[in-house]
C-alpha cells in the first residue's frame, strides 16, 4: 500500500474531504473557507448544512463506494463529522488518501463495547457493562450487573436513541422487545448515579502534539444535550482528571484530529467515561466564541498537520441547543431579536429547511464574567428565542 502520511503540512489552498454534511461539517466549512482551504462534502442529503458552504458536494449515500473513492481521489486529506461510515469503505478510501482519524479509531468509536473495552485497557473507569447478543445473555448480564441498568444498541446510538432503562429484572423482556427488532448487538450498562456529566474535546496531530479544550458541564434532556457550561463547576482536581482521561484516550487510540469524551462525575468525584466521538462535539460549540481557536479550526489544524492553536478559555461561556420543537427552523422567529439583546449572546442556525422535534436546528452561546452568569444569560436568551420566558 502506498504511504500517504502527510510529511509536510497541508497549506491553505489544499482540498479537504469531509464525510458527513451536518452542522458539524458546516461549522468546519466556515473555518476552512476562512483559512483558504477548499472543501468537498460527501452526504446523501439535498440541502445539507455543510453543502451550503462547501466547494463541492458529492451527493451520495455513505455506502456508495464509487462516491467515497471519488472523495478520496479529489481530496488531499479526508476527515469526518459523522463517525459511522462503513469501516471497510474507509479502508478502501485509505488506499488513495490519508483519513484522519483513521479507520482503526472509527472501528472502536462505532461500537459501545469496543469503546469501553479500550477505556478499561487504558486504565480508565467506566460503568459496569456486558456485551449482550441474545435475550438469555441479557438476563445473565442483569444478574451480574443488577438494576437499575440501561440496555443500549452497540452501534448507531446517539442522543439517547436505541436505549431502554431497566429498573428491575421484570422490565428486561420489554426492553429486549423494544430494541431487538432493529439491532443484534447490545451493551448492558449499570446506571451510574452521577452528580454531573462533563465532556472534553481533545485535539491531537500526527506529530503527537495535543491540546485540550476546557471541561464542559453538560445537562441533557431526554438523552439530548440541552446546556453546556464552561468551565465546569467542579474542583480543579476533577477538571484536571477529566482532561487527563481525554488525553489518555486520544493518545492511546492514536487519534489524529479531535476526540470528544463524555464522562460522568460520581458522588466520590471519580470520572467514568460514557462515550467517545472522534470528531467535533455539540458540547464544544462554545469554543467558537470563548476560545482563541474553535474546535473546528483545531480539527482542521490537526488533520492538515499545522501547529495546534491555543485551546484556553478567553471567557466563561454557556451554550444551549435550539431544537426543532423549540423555535422551528429558527428563521423569522420574533424572539430572536430579544434573545440577542442579552449581553454576550451569539446565535448559530444550521440552515436546515425542515424542523422536527428532537432535531438540532441551531444553538445560542453566551459569554459572561462567570460560569453562573454565562449559564443564566444563555438560558434567558433561549427562553426569549423559544417564547418560554
Ligand atoms: P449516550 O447516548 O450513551 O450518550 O446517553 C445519553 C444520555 O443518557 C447520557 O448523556 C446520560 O445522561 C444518560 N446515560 C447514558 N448511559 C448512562 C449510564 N450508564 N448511567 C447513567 N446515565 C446514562
Amino acid at each position: 500500500m502506498t504511504d500517504h502520511r502527510i510529511a509536510a503540512p497541508l497549506l491553505p489552498g489544499a482540498t479537504i474531504g469531509m464525510v458527513g454534511g451536518g452542522q458539524l461539517g458546516r461549522m468546519f466549512a466556515l473555518e476552512a473557507r476562512r483559512m483558504g482551504y477548499r472543501l468537498i462534502v460527501l452526504d446523501p442529503g439535498t440541502d445539507t448544512p455543510a453543502a451550503q458552504f462547501c466547494d463541492h458536494h458529492i451527493r451520495a449515500p455513505f455506502e456508495d463506494l464509487d462516491a467515497c473513492l471519488e472523495l478520496a481521489r479529489r481530496s488531499d486529506v479526508v476527515t469526518l463529522e459523522w463517525e459511522n461510515a462503513d469501516v471497510a469503505t474507509l479502508r478502501s478510501m485509505g488506499e488513495h488518501v490519508t483519513i484522519h482519524p483513521s479507520p482503526d479509531v472509527l472501528e472502536v468509536a462505532q461500537h459501545r463495547v469496543r469503546e469501553k473495552d479500550a477505556a478499561r485497557r487504558l486504565g480508565i473507569l467506566t460503568a459496569e457493562y456486558r456485551a449482550v447478543r441474545t435475550r438469555a445473555e441479557l438476563h445473565e448480564a442483569l444478574r451480574e450487573i443488577g438494576t437499575p441498568a440501561i440496555l443500549k444498541t452497540a452501534r448507531m446510538g446517539y442522543d439517547g436513541k436505541g436505549q431502554a432503562t431497566i429498573r428491575d429484572a421484570a422490565e428486561a423482556d420489554a426492553a429486549w422487545e423494544a430494541l431487538s427488532a432493529g439491532a443484534d448487538d447490545f451493551i448492558l450498562e449499570a446506571r451510574v448515579p452521577f452528580r454531573m456529566e462533563v465532556s472534553v474535546v481533545c485535539a491531537r496531530s500526527a506529530s503527537g502534539e495535543m491540546a485540550t479544550f476546557p471541561v464542559a458541564e453538560n445537562e441533557h434532556r431526554g438523552g439530548i444535550l440541552h446546556l453546556s457550561v464552561v468551565p465546569a463547576r467542579v474542583d480543579a482536581a476533577v477538571a484536571a482528571e477529566a482532561e487527563r482521561v481525554a488525553r489518555t484516550l486520544a493518545e492511546g487510540l492514536g487519534v489524529v484530529g479531535l476526540l470528544a469524551v463524555e464522562m460522568f462525575v460520581d458522588a466520590e468525584n471519580r470520572i467514568l467515561v460514557n462515550e467517545i466521538a472522534p470528531r467535533p462535539h455539540n458540547s464544544g460549540h462554545y469554543t467558537w466564541e470563548a476560545c482563541p481557536v474553535s474546535q473546528f479550526e483545531q480539527q482542521l489544524r490537526a488533520v492538515c498537520g499545522l501547529p495546534l492553536g491555543d485551546a484556553g478559555l478567553l471567557r466563561p461561556a454557556a451554550m444551549v441547543n435550539l431544537m426543532g420543537e423549540d423555535a422551528g427552523t429558527g428563521l423569522g422567529v420574533p424572539g430572536a431579536a430579544d434573545a440577542l439583546a442579552v449581553p454576550g449572546t451569539a446565535l448559530h442556525l444550521y440552515g436546515k429547511a425542515q424542523a422536527r422535534p428532537g432535531r438540532k436546528m441551531g444553538h445560542l452561546t453566551a459569554l459572561g464574567d462567570s460560569a453562573d452568569q454565562a449559564a443564566e444569560r444563555a438560558l434567558t436568551a433561549w427562553g426569549r428565542m423559544t417564547g418560554t420566558e
